[in-house]
Parts: C-alpha cells; structure tokens; sequence
C-alpha cells in the first residue's frame, strides 16, 4: 500500500499545467499569471495631486514663515479629468482637486487645511519640497516595466492593478473541467423526504464548496443507485468532458462497490487504489488520456481528507501554481491534548482547531474522528497528520496543516 507522500507524488508525475489562456478579469481570482505582463502605460499616467489644495511653484514659497506669509493669487481652478489647464507663473497658483493634472510650471501642491483663502489669494507661511503632494508620472512603473511577473497568483489587489492598466483579460492557464459524481443507492439530495434507511447524500456540496473556494466550478451528477450500467453511462459522459473527475462512493470493498470494476470497463488506467492513511484508505488513482479520476471513498470526513490531499495539489498544479503552494500551509503550534500512538505504518488525519493565545499557536483537537462524523472537521481549522506509532504528548509542538477555509490558512 502506498504512503501518503508516494501517493501525492504519483499523482503529481501525472498532472501537468493546463494550457494557456485569455480569461475576462474577473475570473481571474486566484488563478497563476501564464506570462509576464508589462505596464503598457506609466504609472501614474500623469503627475497629478495628491490632495484638495493649490498647485503652486516651490520657489516662490522658499521665504515663506509666519513672520514672512506670502501670498500667491488663484487663476484656475482644476478638478480631476479636467484638460485645459492655465500655466501658472510667478506669484500664482491654482486651486487644485485629488486626482487633478498639475498645471505647467507648478510643481508642489500646498493642502488647503495650510493655506488661509483671502480675497482670491491664498496666504502660505511654509515652504514646501519639491513635488510635495504630487503623483509624479511614471513613479510606480515606466512604461513597458515588468508589473507582475508569470507565476503570480492574481489576488483580489492584482485583478484592480491590472484593470487600472487598462487590461479587462489576462493570460492565465485554463481552469480545469471537473465533474463530481456521487454513488449510493441510500442516498438523498437534501431537502427531500428520507425513507428507511437513506441518508442525505452531504459530499457533493463539501466537495463543491471546497472547489469553489478555489473559484472553479464543477459539474454534479448523482446520487446516482449503485446499478452499473447507470454509473457507467454517467462515468463515461464524464471522462469525455472533463478534465478532472471525482467519483464519490463504491471504491472499498463491499458488494456494491462497484466503482472501481466500471471505471476498468471505462478503459480507466488504475495507477493506485489504497493509501494507508485514516480516514480515506480506499482512496483511488486513475486516468484515461488526458483526464485524471479519483475515486473517493464515501464517508464524509474521507473525501474531504482526500480532497485536500490529493485533488486540490493536482488541480492546483493544473492551474500552474509552483511546487511550494499545492499542500495545505504548514506551521507549528503547541499540542494541548494527549494522544496515544495508533497503528503502526499508517498516517491518521485528525481534524483540529488551531488558536492564538499569548503569542503562542496552539492546536486541540476538535472531537469524534470518525469518518462518517463531520461535526469535528465543521469546527476544524487545520488538520493534524500523524504518523501511526507516534505518540503525541501535552505540550509537544506539532505541525499543524491549515485548511483554505481557516482565517490563518493559505490558498
Ligand atoms: P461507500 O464508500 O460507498 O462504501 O460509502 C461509505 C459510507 O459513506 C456509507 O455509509 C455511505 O452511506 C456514505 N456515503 C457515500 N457517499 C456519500 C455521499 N455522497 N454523501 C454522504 N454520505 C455518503
Ligand atoms: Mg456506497
């Protein structure tokens, strides 16, 4: 049986980088740079003020005191987008807007909370710097300089930075295509009657979430009856469209797993099935030409575990994000339980909550670890991954693996 890390790394031999791509702006949020963008403009596009004030010429004001006001006469009056601007010469200035181009000659821009207004004069008793409260032209970028580099992940900053250089698409790599089936004749979507004996069919929607979180969508099928040949149609469908296909459900053992024997009918190259871990053993590894399939196991807290472990670095990849940024982020944090050591040759998930206290990370444990209980994983905000025969003592620093929900955590 494969360890957690062999089965992370099979999988990331197999996925590559979608192809490059021109996405509108907006769906850009989180997804990596596919080519280095340069300014097509400088940065301000034009020295302009900083504040409500007067454009004024320093050298008039270079005598300037309180015993030594001097007094400069008003001859425009600029707000921001405006075009014909009157030069100002000496003794002069120019009531000036945020935003506003800096007439010809002038270079400061005096605030008007320093300025007393008389008579269409303004009186200054300060000198000012050179360029004080202006925007110069160019001092953020010159044209043609490099504004982000490829590989950058675009967040929510970089989406306003690009528009304001004028660009409404950039070139990332294209979103995976991902499809989510759910298998289990025992199934129910939410919101409708329960017979004996059913329950309600939660992965699909933890799963989409999570993929939402990383602003892909997906596509839902299911809960689809354990009965071949209706999983199999559905599975089909799926490897055609799709890049990425998460089947939920019937890859253990059981008599109606029947998953595993209809991906091998799909003409599915099994590459692993079973990871020795807890939750999410029976976990699966596959593909047919370009599309990689997942079999998770269907108990909740196991596709989640195998969601963050193993889907989300593989499509993370597919979106071009550097090696460094697949897995969960990683930090320390001071253990506040006891846990004894468990079986041996086998990594355990364990949903905990990480906390401040003190200037100090510490991390408890969140409750029941079963894998079908998701009331633990619901108030987790990072995951423990324990090796079998450790034993993890009070006190005892550990590392703890933020989930992208969590506040602390990193995409
Ligand atoms: P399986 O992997 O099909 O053997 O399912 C393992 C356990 O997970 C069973 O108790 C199922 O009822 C449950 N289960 C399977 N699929 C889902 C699902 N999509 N949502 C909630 N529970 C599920
Ligand atoms: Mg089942």
């Amino acid at each position: 049986m494969l360890t957690v890390e062999e089965a992370q790394k099979e999988i990331l031999n197999f996925q590559t980088t979608n192809s490059p791509t021109k996405s509108p702006l907006l769906e850009c949020g989180q997804q990596v740079l596919s080519d280095n963008i340069y300014s097509p403009h400088d940065m301000p596009l034009f020295s302009s003020s900083a504040m409500d004030g007067y454009a004024v010429r320093i050298e008039d004001l270079s005598e300037a005191s309180s015993q030594n006001p001097i007094q400069l006469k008003v001859v425009d009056d600029i707000w921001a987008g405006k075009t014909d601007l009157k030069p100002i010469n000496t003794g002069e200035c120019s009531r000036i807007m945020t935003g506003a181009m800096i007439p010809e000659n002038s270079n400061a821009v005096v605030m008007q909370e320093n300025v007393e207004v008389l008579n269409g004069n303004i009186v200054v008793n300060k000198p000012l710097r050179l360029f004080e409260n202006i925007r110069t032209q160019g001092e953020e970028l010159k044209r043609d300089q490099l504004a982000l580099e490829r590989g950058h992940i675009l967040n929510s900053a970089s989406l306003g930075f690009l528009a304001s250089l004028g660009f409404s698409e950039v070139p990332v790599y294209s979103k995976p295509k991902v499809t989510i089936i759910s298998t289990g004749t025992e199934l129910v979507p939410p919101g409708h009657k329960l017979g004996t004996g059913q329950i309600y069919e939660s992965n699909s929607i933890a799963l989409q979430s999570a993929l939402k979180n990383m602003q892909i969508n997906a596509e839902i099928i299911g809960p689809l009856k354990d009965e071949k040949d209706l999983i199999f149609k559905s599975v089909s469908k799926a490897l055609n469209e799709s890049t990425h296909l998460i089947l939920c459900g019937g890859v253990s053992v059981g008599d109606y797993d029947l998953n595993k024997g209809i991906l091998a009918d799909c003409q599915v190259t099994s590459h692993f099935w079973k990871v020795a871990q807890k939750p999410g053993k029976p976990f699966f590894f596959g593909s047919k030409e370009k599309t990689l399939v997942f079999g998770v196991p269907g108990n909740p807290a196991s596709s989640l575990v195998c969601f963050y472990n193993y889907i989300r670095p593989a499509l993370l990849q597919s979106l071009g994000y550097s090696d460094q940024a697949l897995f969960l982020h990683q930090e320390k944090a001071k253990f506040t339980d006891n846990l004894s050591a468990k079986k041996p040759g086998r990594t355990y998930f364990e949903r905990a909550h990480a906390f401040l206290k003190n200037d100090q990370l510490f991390v408890s444990l969140t409750g029941k670890q079963g894998s079908h209980m998701m009331q633990s994983f619901s108030m987790a905000n990072c995951l423990l991954q324990i090796k079998g025969n450790e034993e993890i003592k009070k006190d005892a620093l550990v590392t703890i693996h933020w989930l992208p929900d969590a506040k602390g955590g990193r995409l």
